[in-house]
């Protein structure tokens, strides 16, 4: 009987429902393991082939514990809220609320199919108001906390969106989801979370995870904390102008300041004569977006103020300009410029003519023409920290600038707090009512969840206001604190929030009066490991981890880090080439699952590259896949009560060493490749055997004894892999019970063994010696062993080796 994946599939899908399988009693399980992959989008019609690759590899890790003998737990959910889904369905013209659970109910058929043992009970969707209730219960909780609060601020604004942007969702001055589009920027009421007061703490633990080490430095970059010091310039009519800087050792060479536009203090110190120039740079600067703005990557631009301030370190004037470039989110909305050792100012200098003062010398021949950016010189024209190594002159000269009132140590964080309001329809309505008399009261924790109402014209506008607006029955409420009347807030809150927590939600899925339930947060968190990809790196993952710390610091859990161990998977290409609808070239999962399984597909994109780094799918390596598993296939038929060759034992027990470690690196493509080493292996010695033994007499190909004991291992071990086709050949095995409830194999470490054999050593084809030596060494380490060898030494010693022979296993000659 050959090989049909489509039946074997089938069959087991089916009797995984109906024995539940992947059903676990999660109150009361030994031995809790929380095996988290990152829910998906539903903003499209069916799961791409990275989503089933990113899945595939979590789905193996979970499955590979699960045989460890962990209780494993493996939800799924979808994250179908948001801006993703909405434009989507825009795009199609359908209604969200129409065409979102069509394509989860999709979605799910896609899961379910390539095989992931997902636990259905506890699935979950951002959308359902079972889960948002707790959403804005935690927006709730934010607030009165004093952690949500809102303002008016300058703001991205995507013209096709027609949405606010994160600062993350800008790539290069265009909108991450419309590359063509330019954002601009708005200023607009909106509300934040401040993220930033976590910024130290989000910090510190980097160092404590177990999580890839490209995920913790872009965490790192994007808090991007700085160390330096602000620097007060004293103006005559104003205040003084507060500079932050890394480097304040150069401050000598600080010849004029910039402020940001928006500066305070722009108005009070412009001069008379200055003041219509000044007018027209700000209305221009109004009209670019904040990120192009902080990159600066253009012409620079600016104009004097006409006023001067005084540098705190040479007690000179120096003018006062503004420029676009310095923006008043950033610091203090006001740098101090030191052409002569950075590059910015240095260009400005060369655009406006302004002062270059030199006040780092490199040491040594070092190159030091102008900016001269490096830490390794020594001060000059600094007065008296002349000749003091950079280093040292930082602090030196932020102390004396203290002791003389114009200077303090600070700190300073490039993250900004988390701007969580939308402009947009497909979102949980953030729980807020606004009354004239008491001002933001939040919706009382018993009237939650404030329902999404059903809007037909859900597309948004160019008015910046959110399309809940349109629908005045819904927003005009009484004020829960004062009956008086009020207006509910309507704005939704960002997707990032919805996937902050919901990993929180799974394992209470059923407790309807509460978001998680005490008992079972303590057993099953935090997440055992978690695996999704790097695009997540600083948005979803930065914010998971604040509102767990939120959570914990407000008594709510345990622990204040949600993710025990985080990897990061990596990308599939096609061809060499990125996957895109424009090029053709995207893989769709069901076509190759229809043609030729779950399982080889399954395999296959494992077989492509290093998990964590990914691979190119080329359509011509997928039938090797199924030629190994057909091999597998006829192996289990023919397995027999047989004794095992030595070495056949010893390749057993090096592939179990060897699948299990990779297995455990997430290095699947060399636990695949060791499997299809071993499998050769066998087949070539059950032909051996058969010339002599009684099995001889049978025809070679087809019915060949293989003993039992070098199969069944095998099974185990490739079904985190192909967990259906597994299943199957251990019921051929004689197997009643799933092979999951099996125990991974252990290796005999003795068996493991590489055998040794003995080398004979020859210096001029003369016998001089014998060495013990693994089988099968390699040649440059088997001459190297030879050499070293005390016997031979003597006779090579002062001579050079002009040749080495080696013979495998047999002998090196030395020819000197
Ligand atoms: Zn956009
Ligand atoms: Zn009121």
């Amino acid at each position: 009987m050959a090989y049909d994946p489509e039946a074997v599939e089938q069959k087991w899908q089916l009797r995984w429902q109906e024995r539940r399988t992947n059903s676990l009693d999660l109150r009361s399980v030994a031995r809790p393991f929380y095996n988290l992959m990152m829910f998906p989008y539903p903003s499209a019609e069916g799961l791409h082939v990275g989503n089933v690759f990113a899945f595939v590899g979590a789905d193996i890790r979970g499955r590979f514990q699960r045989l460890q003998g962990q209780d494993v737990f493996e939800p799924i959910g979808f994250d179908a809220f948001g801006i993703h889904s909405e434009n989507y369905a825009l795009k199609v013209n359908t209604h969200p609320a129409e065409l979102i659970p069509r394509n989860i109910a999709r979605f799910r058929q896609q899961l379910r199919r390539v095989g992931l043992m997902v636990n259905w009970d506890h699935e979950v969707s951002t959308t359902d108001p079972a889960y948002y209730k707790w959403t804005q219960w935690i927006f709730v909780q934010l607030f009165k906390a004093g952690l949500a609060y809102r303002k008016a601020a300058p703001v991205n604004w995507c013209p096709e969106c027609k949405t606010v942007l994160a600062n993350e969702q800008v790539i290069n001055g265009y909108c991450e989801r419309h590359p063509e589009t330019l954002v601009t920027q708005r200023v607009l009421e909106q509300w934040f979370f401040a993220i930033t007061r976590y910024a130290p703490r989000l910090l510190d633990h980097l160092e404590t995870l177990d999580w890839s080490d490209t995920t913790r430095t872009a965490q790192r970059n994007w808090i991007g904390r700085s160390e330096g010091a602000e620097l007060a310039f004293e103006t005559t009519d104003g205040g003084p102008i507060t500079v932050f800087t890394t480097r304040p050792d150069t401050v000598f060479g600080a010849t004029w300041v910039v402020l940001a536009p928006e500066h305070p203090l722009v108005e009070r110190l412009t001069a008379p004569g200055s003041r219509a120039a000044v007018q027209a740079y700000i209305q221009q600067t109004r009209e670019m977006d904040l990120v192009s703005r902080r990159v600066g990557s253009k012409e620079k631009t600016g104009v004097f103020t006409g006023a001067y301030a005084r540098n705190p370190a040479t007690g000179k004037p120096v003018p006062i300009w503004i420029a676009d470039y310095v923006l008043m989110e950033y610091g203090t909305g006001a740098i101090m410029a030191v052409p002569g050792h950075d590059g910015r100012d240095y260009e400005f200098a060369r655009k406006f003519d302004l002062p270059v003062v030199r006040v780092v010398e490199p040491v040594g021949d070092e190159d030091g023409a102008l900016p001269y950016m490096s830490w390794e010189g020594r001060l000059v024209h600094s007065g008296r920290f002349d000749g003091t190594p950079c280093r040292e002159a930082a602090p030196a000269i932020t102390r004396w600038l203290e002791g003389e009132g114009r200077a303090k140590t600070q700190v300073q964080y490039r993250l900004h707090d988390w701007c969580i309001s939308r402009q947009r329809y497909w979102g949980p309505p953030i729980p807020i009512i606004h009354c004239d008399a008491c001002g933001t009261v939040p919706v009382p924790e018993a009237d939650l969840p404030v329902a999404l109402p059903p809007l037909e014209n859900y597309r948004p506008d160019e008015s910046g206001v959110s399309p809940l607006a349109r629908l005045e029955s819904w927003y005009r409420v009484p004020c829960p604190s004062c009956g008086g009347s009020a207006r509910r807030e309507t704005d939704v809150s960002d997707t990032f929030l919805d996937s902050a927590w919901y990993f929180l939600r799974y394992p209470s899925t059923e407790c309807a009066d509460v978001p998680f339930d005490a008992a079972l947060t303590r057993r099953w968190l935090p997440v055992s490991s978690y695996i999704g990809g790097n695009e997540h790196a600083v948005l979803h993952l930065l914010y998971a981890r604040f509102i767990t710390m939120v959570l914990h610091d407000l008594g709510h859990v345990e622990f204040d880090e949600p993710f025990a161990q985080f990897r990061a998977h990596g990308t599939i290409v096609k061809d060499g080439a990125k996957m895109s609808k424009s090029r053709g070239n995207v893989v769709v999962p069901d076509e190759y699952v229809a043609q030729w399984g779950a399982d080889t597909f399954r395999m296959y994109l494992m077989f492509l590259g290093p998990y964590q780094e990914g691979g190119d799918f080329r359509d011509e390596g997928i039938s090797g896949i199924r030629r190994f598993l057909d091999r597998v296939w006829s192996l289990t038929g023919d397995a027999e009560d047989a004794n095992a060759s030595e070495a056949a034992l010893r390749k057993l027990h090096q592939t179990i060493r060897k699948v299990g470690a990779d297995v455990d690196g997430l290095r699947y493509n060399t636990a695949l490749a060791a499997m299809m080493e071993y499998v050769n292996l066998i087949r070539r010695e059950s032909t051996d055997g058969e010339k002599s033994g009684a099995a001889g007499q049978r025809g070679r190909d087809e019915e060949r004894a293989i003993p039992v004991v070098l199969v069944e291992p095998l099974v185990i071990l490739l079904a985190p892999f192909a967990p259906h086709f597994a299943e199957e050949c251990w019921e051929r095995l004689g197997h009643a019970e799933s092979v999951f409830e099996a125990r991974w194999p252990e290796h005999d470490p003795e068996l493991a063994r590489d055998q040794e054999i003995e080398l004979v050593v020859q210096v001029n084809g003369k016998v001089r010696g014998r060495v013990a030596v693994p089988a099968g060494l390699a040649e440059a380490e088997a001459v190297a062993r030879a050499t070293a060898e005390e016997s031979v030494r003597k006779f090579i010693v002062d001579k050079q080796i002009r040749k080495a022979i080696y013979v495998v296993d047999r002998l090196v000659n030395l020819v000197v």
